[in-house]
């Protein structure tokens, strides 16, 4: 199986943004892509603002390893997406204030224009045994969900268009974020 290099510029590409943005630490995340009945995702443990063709797996789509790095261990959740949602690509990041502002909630509503356009909401998924198939339920409503007290999986067509999803929902986060420190903020302003 030969990873095409415009794939492999992509992959590069993308995880470089995940990196730059700060919405993956040096080990954190994982990118794929689905091409016909197998799919190209990044091994564990690799670094996404570094990522070489040697750190790609390639699986089948039942999880056979096909060639390449060993896989990612989120492999069975990207899987279950592509079983589930019209995705073409999947990515996972550890968006910190999409993951902090819904520790206790069942779904994000971005209180943003940009954000409720694009978004609608984005549902918060449980930990645990069965969260491959409640992510891959919430992305085939949703184009991003967020697992609880971890990160973010967003689907797309492609790789661009799952990154944008994270990082419009990571936007929003943030908006909603600052929103909620200046609330916060304004009695002890007006003293
Ligand atoms: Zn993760």
């Amino acid at each position: 199986m030969e990873l095409d290099p415009s794939l492999m510029a992509d992959l590069r590409q993308v995880g470089q943004d995940l990196y730059r943005f700060g919405l993956v630490t040096s080990h954190g995340g994982n990118l794929s892509v689905r091409l016909g009945s197998h799919v190209w995702i990044t091994g564990t443990g690799k670094r996404l603002g570094y990522l070489e063709a040697t750190d790609i797996a390639c699986v089948s789509e039942t999880g056979e390893l096909l060639g390449g790095a060993t896989p990612s261990s989120d492999t069975a959740i990207h899987l279950a997406v592509y079983r589930s949602a019209d995705a073409s690509a999947v990515v996972h990041a550890h968006a910190p204030h999409a993951v902090a502002i819904t520790a206790s909630a069942a779904v994000f509503v971005p209180e943003d224009l940009e954000g409720r356009y694009h978004l609608d909401d984005a549902p918060v998924v449980d930990q645990g045994p069965g969260a491959a198939e409640r992510v891959a339920a919430a992305l085939a409503e949703r184009r991003v969900a967020i697992l609880r007290d971890h990160g973010v999986y967003a689907r797309g067509e492609d790789l661009w268009a799952a990154l944008h999803w994270v990082m419009a929902l990571e936007e929003s986060a943030r908006i909603s974020w600052l929103r909620r420190s200046l609330v916060a903020l304004s009695p002890a302003r007006e003293e």
